[in-house]
């Protein structure tokens, strides 16, 4: 356990979690989850539980009380009313491919799975929606919308397990931002179920739609923490029959940002000159060599480049000749190479989507996803491995992101899971330049504690009462996004939803 921890208390540190005695063996609230699911859905054996109770990162872990895996809409519902009932908060799963320890417990707590909730999957072409349960993953809904020649709009590494309801609670983002918008912007409408255990349903997926407060919005990116996401409708957009992938080494620009003013300024110049540009994503000479050596590739062009900048462009004709014209004899190109066929841009697109499993592989991580003024992301990067390097000079810093958005996530190796001094150094830095703390993956645990310096009063307030409103009981992911106090919520964590004055 962590210093100054109280006992039982989960603290985010590997090893540290309820002891098993005090978190199993509450038999009223098994039988009602037992009634709700069945009970081959209900996971009360350590060793069937312990998947489901660490998060991709290995970072975060702590034990459930129990594992519910509903498989409809109505069982979600009946799970939480239990939980109500037996003043248990639940925290919900979704691929558990979240990177900020929001989907794993904090000790005690009823861990509801819901990539079993997956039966629903339907497109509609005329309306051009999507509509499927919340544990379909993207892969899944990506492959149905295909066959009609349609796509979401929406794509990241984590396609195969991460499921469409979990990245509507997180409003991800991923590699096509920059040309479709994240989560929220795809959602034409969800269904969940409240604390009360009451179905919130916006599910007409018409187009215009201005009667009172935007509710789906607001579940978008709440991170499990008002209600439990049962089903999603997504809008689809034509997918373009032409693609054309390019890796290009850059030329950096003079100064201490060099390389990734460099890629900055060639995404505005492919944004001015090509129509379709989809993806725009910036990794680094140190990255390459660790997916290199992780996934057994070969040099890439301009293999001895500082910095890559990976670009996929899609059009009703194929976009290769204006691609090329955009890149040949451009100052900041050393080298490229490009790809049509769809193995040749997998093989590039690898050199930048094998970059979160190779530096998983090399131990624990602090993974930090930050958005910055596009202006400052050149500034801020130099001073980020700047700091670090002078703050704990054994750290190996790893960057990679979209730069279209000016998303960074900056990855460090080398440190103890505690060791939160360097986050905070970079996230100071991240609000120094007017940034956002969390561009796409959340606040989870992982940065609940800098909210009050990213938000004002006001907004504090707002989200305060939100909160209040909607989950009374700090029924739902106690510890995500808000910090929690000692006494007076729901068993589970033993500690809720506290005071604004703790943030910070
Ligand atoms: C290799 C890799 C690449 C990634 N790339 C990207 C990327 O490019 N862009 C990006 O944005 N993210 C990325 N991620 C992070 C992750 O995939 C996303 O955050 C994704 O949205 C999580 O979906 P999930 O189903 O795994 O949710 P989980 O990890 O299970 O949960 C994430 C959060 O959502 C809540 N939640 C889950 N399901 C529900 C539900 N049905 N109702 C209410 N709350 C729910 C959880 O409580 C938790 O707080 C990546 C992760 C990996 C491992």
């Amino acid at each position: 356990m962590a210093a100054g921890a109280a006992p039982g208390e989960w603290t985010g540190v590997p090893g540290v979690g309820v002891p098993l005695t005090r978190a199993r063996g509450r038999p009223g609230v098994v039988d009602a989850v037992v009634a709700a699911v069945g009970p081959s859905n209900c996971l009360t054996d350590p060793d069937l539980c312990a998947p489901y109770e660490t998060d991709w990162t290995r970072r975060w872990h702590g034990r459930a009380a129990l594992v519910a895996r509903p498989t409809t809409g109505d069982q979600v519902a009946a799970v939480v009313a239990a939980c109500t009932r037996h003043r248990i908060a639940v925290v919900p799963q979704g691929g558990n491919t979240g990177l900020v320890g929001g989907s794993v417990p904090r000790g005690g707590e009823v861990l509801m799975s819901l990539a079993h909730l997956d039966q629903t999957l339907v497109v509609d072409p005329v309306a051009n929606l999507l509509e499927a349960d919340a544990g379909v993953t993207l892969a899944r809904a990506q492959a149905a919308a295909a066959e009609y020649g349609l796509g979401l709009g929406i794509d990241l590494a984590a396609r195969d397990t991460a499921t469409l309801g979990g990245m509507a609670a997180t409003n991800a983002g991923g590699i096509h931002v920059l040309r479709y918008g994240a989560m929220r912007a795809r959602l034409a409408g969800l269904e969940a179920v409240m604390a009360d255990g009451s179905v919130l349903s916006r599910t007409s997926g018409v187009a215009k739609d201005n009667v009172g407060y935007d509710l789906v919005g607001l579940l978008a990116g709440s991170e499990g923490t008002l209600g439990v996401i049962t089903r999603v409708l997504v809008r689809l957009a034509p997918l373009p029959p032409w693609r054309v992938t390019a890796l290009i080494a850059l030329r950096p620009l003079p100064g201490a940002g060099g390389p990734v003013a460099a890629a900055v300024a060639l995404v505005n110049h492919l944004l001015r000159q090509l129509d379709g540009l989809e993806a725009a994503e910036l990794f680094f000479a140190e990255g390459v060599e660790l997916v290199r050596q992780h996934a057994s590739l070969p040099p890439p062009p301009g293999a001895s480049a500082e910095a890559f900048l990976l670009v996929e462009v899609a059009g009703r004709t194929d976009p290769l000749e204006a691609l090329s014209q955009a890149l040949v004899g451009h100052p900041l190109v050393l080298d490229t190479a490009a790809s049509t066929d769809a193995a040749g841009r997998v093989a590039l697109w690898a050199y930048r989507e094998r970059h979160t499993e190779a530096i998983a592989a090399q131990g624990l991580v602090h993974k930090l996803d930050v958005c910055l003024p596009i202006r400052d992301l050149a500034d801020f990067w130099a001073e980020v491995i700047a700091s670090v390097r002078r703050c704990r000079p054994r750290a190996q810093v790893i960057c990679f992101g979209h730069v279209g958005e000016g998303n960074l996530h900056i990855n460090i190796l080398g440190l103890e899971a505690d060791d939160t001094e360097v986050d905070a150094l970079v996230l100071g830095l991240v609000l120094a330049h007017r940034g956002s703390i969390s561009a796409e993956h959340g606040v989870g645990v992982a940065k609940r504690s800098v909210v009050g310096h990213a938000r004002g009063p006001v907004d504090l307030g707002i989200m305060k009462a939100l909160k209040d409103a909607l989950d009374p009981h700090g029924l739902f992911n106690p510890g995500v996004l808000f910090p929690t106090r000692e006494r007076g919520g729901p068993r589970g964590t033993n500690r809720t939803f506290g005071a604004m004055g703790e943030f910070g």
